[in-house]
């Protein structure tokens, strides 16, 4: 583990301004905060520094958006412009992914293939758009007709984390433009850069002025500012539970529409009947890609215990080979930890565990002077009491237990507060489905693991959220139903037959 100590030579900082009604400008009070490098140490981008000021311009300009020239749009015209987002991103695809690349230190590969599903997802949402139907009723009550419309339900309010900025976005944006919808984005203040990054594709593919609005900020009483707008129906927000907790509440208080997609301690179960090979490439994509920086990372791994002493062995070798570096070089597997306080608190976690009596490997492979880096770590000899093993450590290290029954091995993957995601590693399909139905989990992955599509639902139970993103439903959660109900038999005289 190294913290930054050879800084590398300066080089010119970018500038990035709000992006408000259509056009970029700096924030209210004319502040400024920097985007650190977490590789370099240095800062890489000047950011406009918004507050709730900002929020209040971009949330009246996204309300006027709502009223005029997209309003006026069917949805085959919001899907067209869309679907030119899509391919301005794909064109882009290199800058964006460097910017989210210098945010966040993302290695070069994740970053590139993240932005390169974001077209997947525009597109996806733009063939929904045009698909949206009320229902005729028309057999409700004599004498009556009705029918129902849907809307959109107005102004959407996204707080978004650090880990995934314009993907995560766009999980909610394009649903919400597909919906007819208007977005005002709030990025994590550690990654404040690509979101303004990307507001500049959004201005070429020539959406009306107030459509898509990007609030940067410094603090996070910003995004409290957005929750808690009246003119905002929906909040969108992916973050910690911690967070999430306290958006909903904001959100309450003016009866806004919310969904959240938290934190995880996601468990994966490898029988001794799997292919051991993908089993231990699984867990270790699972756990140590983004250097462990996910919501759904499967950090807890239960091994039956026949196989228990192999997969170690096979999983210690197989992390040896990971190469930590410049996330910049296409070699690089896994880049520095995000940000100083996170890098922080896995050290903290690692060794507190260390402290209790676990066996912690690390791997040896050799880690960059300067930047976050934490070496790959398998933490064992460990039970439940640990805080290792039960909260979110968002970092590359996994925990491995092993494991004498199925039933045991359920009991342990639930004997948890959160319950996002699940990998499930055997040969035997009626254990397959066995195991889906009694995890406690939105999100279960069988003999792989982070599979992603626009056409699946995704999304947490318990402590991992409310609400889910993706899949053609999506739409539905930036849609109002409205009833309509027609009087036909014209007999309207008597007051009180009516209702
Ligand atoms: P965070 O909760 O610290 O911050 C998330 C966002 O909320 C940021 O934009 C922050 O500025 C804002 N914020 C902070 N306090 C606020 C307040 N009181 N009111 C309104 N907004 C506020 O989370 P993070 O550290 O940026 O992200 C990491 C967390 O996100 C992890 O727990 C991870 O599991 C979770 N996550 C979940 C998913 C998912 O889909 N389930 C995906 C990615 C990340």
């Amino acid at each position: 583990m190294t913290e930054h100590g050879a800084r590398r030579e300066p080089s010119a900082v970018e500038m990035f301004d709000l992006y408000i009604d259509g056009a970029f400008r700096p924030a209210v009070g004319g502040a400024r905060f920097a985007s650190q490098n977490p590789f370099t140490g240095q800062d890489w981008a000047s950011v406009a520094d918004g507050d709730s000021r900002d929020i209040d311009l971009a949330v009246a300009a996204a309300t006027r958006a709502l009223k005029g020239e997209w309003r006026a749009q069917p949805g085959a015209a919001r899907a067209r412009l869309m679907t030119k987002l899509a391919d301005i991103v794909e064109r882009d695809a290199r800058d964006l992914a460097r910017a989210e690349m210098h945010d966040n230190g993302k290695v070069r590969r994740d970053a590139e293939a993240q932005v390169k599903m974001i077209p997947v997802w525009l597109r996806y949402f733009a063939g929904l758009a045009d698909k949206i139907e009320g229902q005729a009723l028309s057999d409700v009550k004599p004498g009556y007709f009705a029918y129902t419309r849907r809307e959109p339900i107005g102004v959407v309010g996204a707080i978004l984390p650090w880990n995934a900025p314009l993907l995560l976005m766009v999980y909610k944006l394009a649903p919400a433009l597909a919906a007819g919808c208007t977005f005002v984005a709030k990025p994590s203040e550690f990654t404040p850069a690509s979101t303004l990054a990307f507001a500049s594709c959004v201005s070429e593919a020539g959406f009306p002025a107030g459509v898509f609005n990007v609030v940067t900020s410094s603090s996070r009483d910003t995004g409290a500012a957005l929750a808690a707008h009246r003119g905002v129906a929906r909040v969108a927000f992916t973050g910690s539970t911690r967070t999430g907790i306290a958006v909903a509440k904001l959100a309450a208080d003016h009866v806004a529409r919310v969904s959240l997609e938290l934190g995880g301690k996601s468990p994966q179960l490898v029988f001794a009947d799997c292919d051991l090979e993908a089993a231990v490439n699984g867990v270790v994509a699972g756990v140590f890609a983004a250097s462990g920086q996910m919501c759904h990372a499967g950090s807890r791994v239960y091994v039956e215990r026949s196989i228990y002493d192999e997969f170690l062995a096979r999983l210690k070798a197989k992390v040896g080979e990971i190469k930590l570096g410049d996330p910049e070089q296409e070699a690089t597997d896994m880049g520095p930890i995000s940000t100083a306080a996170q890098f922080e608190r896995v050290v903290e976690l690692i060794e507190q565990a260390r402290g209790k009596g676990a066996d912690v490997f690390v791997s040896e492979a050799q880690v960059p002077v300067g930047g976050y880096f934490i070496s790959p770590t398998i933490v064992t000899g460990i039970n439940a009491s640990f805080a290792i093993a039960r909260e979110e450590v968002f970092g590359p290290v996994v925990i491995v237990t092993p494991f004498d029954d199925e039933e045991t091995a359920v009991w342990m993957a639930n004997n948890s507060d959160y319950g996002l995601a699940a990998g499930i590693w055997t040969s035997d399909i009626r254990r397959v489905h066995l195991l889906a139905a009694s995890l406690q989990v939105g999100n279960i992955w069988v003999n792989c693991y982070r599979v992603a599509s626009p056409a699946v639902p995704f999304g947490g139970s318990k402590l991992s959220g409310v609400g889910r993103e993706n899949g053609a439903d999506a739409m539905l959660e930036y849609l109002e139903t409205k009833s309509v109900w027609i009087e036909l038999t014209g007999n309207t005289s008597d007051p009180f037959r009516m209702g």
